[in-house]
């Protein structure tokens, strides 16, 4: 038998913005995909139309592009198996929902939402919780209970109905799970799900799996919270006579809070301060804005890195993962049964890997929307040198801004802490002596400032830390940044000179 083959897709539904969870779902399936030599796609499971959320589609393929995952067939780029939106794709779903009512294992049932209703509140009365299966079918109204006649005319004068699956009783589903083996269910405990609706809608278990069917799916790797929808898919697959082509499964462990029990949530976010949204994410209703990674100054590939390794490891001590790697590597059977802890001051610590190692060149394009908003003009100013002697400092793009302030503008205000303990009294005047001094030097190159000033220093004995810690609060503003020469030579020596005038005028003690 030729070898099936991979073809996978990320589904998700566009009720919102894509979670971080959704991400690394999509994230475990390209990665899948690529190192496999297989297909990604992307699929719009947009069947609710009551939690449609408008921008969510557009914020889940932008998500993906910033993430760096390609997607091979999707709603932008459909390949042969489309559409990709299954609102698209409304006529597909009947006749399988009908050819199941054809096999009986299906059926049509008719109560109305009130009834619906009402016996759910008559269970609760009594304690108990209502669920439409073989106990309680037979007394619903529905095609299995009521008259074939009655039946008929009730779908000829088009009153709304659903088609429900018929759960069997007497069977034990199994399937190996890819991630966590042998699993089990009885079909008995299940309830008579719904697939087709009134609105002429398929739900979510029908839709997904015609379209998986349909699309030629090999795997199906997904969040854990879908374990329990497994048996009934394995039955739909059975029951619509799909098994040879039915897919491998593989259920992904949940991401956990970074402390506490339970799933990662937006509220963690919000009280630990950090986001759980890829990109920024305004709600169009209410208008809220959600933080985003990459508004936060996050690398797409720190944010990988760290999602690739939520749930999965490479077997060894390494943790820097470039996503070119990780495609190589990847493998399900790495994948870790148990929940994976998030960690945001790892996730900062990956980001500070990344940015700080970043080539000069890369910085500086990522650094431009900054410099144009601050108004500065850099035209005689070597901007990639800047940020190379600055980056070891940094973890987000959006701190090289409080870090390189002072070669593009002179400070406004001194770091009244560096100010109270560096400036004594004798300070002004020694910096107006190094100032005139060093006035005098022609080849202006830190080599040649440090000669100058330490000349000064030494023959005055006033003590080369305070004097340079001095100095540079009058340059920088505060007690920060690298090599003081440095920074002398790059703003050039009529600003040095400025600056140090400055102070001596302005620092008030
Ligand atoms: N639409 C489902 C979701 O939002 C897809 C689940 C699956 O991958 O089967 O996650």
């Amino acid at each position: 038998m030729s070898e099936r083959k991979v073809r996978v897709r990320f589904a998700p539904s566009p009720t919102g913005p894509l979670h971080m969870g959704g991400v690394r779902t999509a994230l475990f399936n390209y990665l899948f995909a690529k190192k496999n030599g297989g297909d990604f796609l992307l699929r719009i499971e947009d069947t609710d139309q009551t939690r449609y959320v408008p921008g969510a589609e557009a914020y889940i393929i932008e998500s993906l592009k910033w993430c760096g995952m390609h997607i091979d067939e999707g709603p932008e780029n459909p390949g042969e198996c489309g559409p990709y939106r299954q609102s698209e794709r409304k006529e597909i779903y009947r006749q399988y929902a009908l050819q199941l009512v054809e096999s009986g294992d299906a059926y049509y049932a008719f109560d109305t939402p009130e009834e619906l209703d009402a016996v759910r509140s008559a269970h609760e009365a009594k304690k108990e919780t209502f669920t439409y299966n073989a106990a309680t079918r037979m007394s619903m109204r529905n095609s299995l209970s009521m008259d074939k006649e009655e039946v008929e005319k009730l779908l000829a004068e088009n009153v709304p109905c659903v088609i429900r699956f018929k759960m069997p009783t007497d069977r034990e589903v199994t399937d190996t799970d890819l991630i966590r083996g042998n699993v089990k269910f009885q079909a008995a405990l299940l309830d008579d799900k719904v697939l087709y609706k009134a609105d002429g809608m398929p739900t979510y278990h029908l839709a997904n799996v015609v379209d998986d069917y349909l699309m030629n799916i090999s795997h199906v790797i997904r969040g854990e919270e879908w374990l329990p929808s497994l048996p009934l898919h394995i039955l739909l697959y059975e029951k619509l006579g799909w098994e040879a082509s039915r897919p491998q499964f593989a259920h992904l462990p949940l991401i956990l809070k970074p402390v506490g029990k339970g799933k990662l949530s937006k509220r963690d976010g919000d009280k630990l301060g950090f986001p759980v949204f890829p990109l920024e994410w305004q709600d169009p209703k209410t208008g809220d804005i959600s933080r985003g990674y990459r508004e936060d100054g996050y690398l797409p590939e720190a944010f990988i890195n760290m999602l690739a390794l939520l749930g999965w490891n490479s077997g060894t001590e390494q943790e820097i993962f470039s996503i070119e790697e990780l495609c190589n590597i990847f493998s399900l059977e790495r994948v870790t049964k148990s929940g994976a802890r998030f960690d945001p001051e790892k996730t900062k610590w990956f980001n500070h890997q990344y940015v700080s190692t970043l080539d000069n060149a890369k910085l500086v394009e990522l650094f431009q929307p900054t410099l144009a908003a601050k108004n500065v003009n850099v035209e005689n100013i070597d901007v990639e040198n800047i940020v190379g002697m600055v980056k070891e400092r940094i973890s987000f793009i959006n701190e090289l801004w409080d870090q390189t302030a002072f070669f593009f503008e002179d400070p406004t205000s001194y770091d009244p802490k560096v100010v109270k303990k560096r400036w004594k009294e004798a300070v002004p005047g020694y910096v107006t002596e190094i100032k005139e001094a060093i006035a005098t030097v022609e080849e202006w190159e830190a080599s040649k400032i440090k000669e100058t000033v330490s000349d000064l220093v030494n023959s005055k004995e006033w003590g080369f830390g305070l004097i340079m810690n001095a100095l540079r609060l009058a340059v920088v503003g505060g007690g920060f940044g690298p090599d003081l020469f440095e920074i002398c030579q790059i703003i050039g020596k009529e600003t040095t000179l400025r600056r140090l005038e400055n102070a001596v005028q302005n620092i008030q003690r």
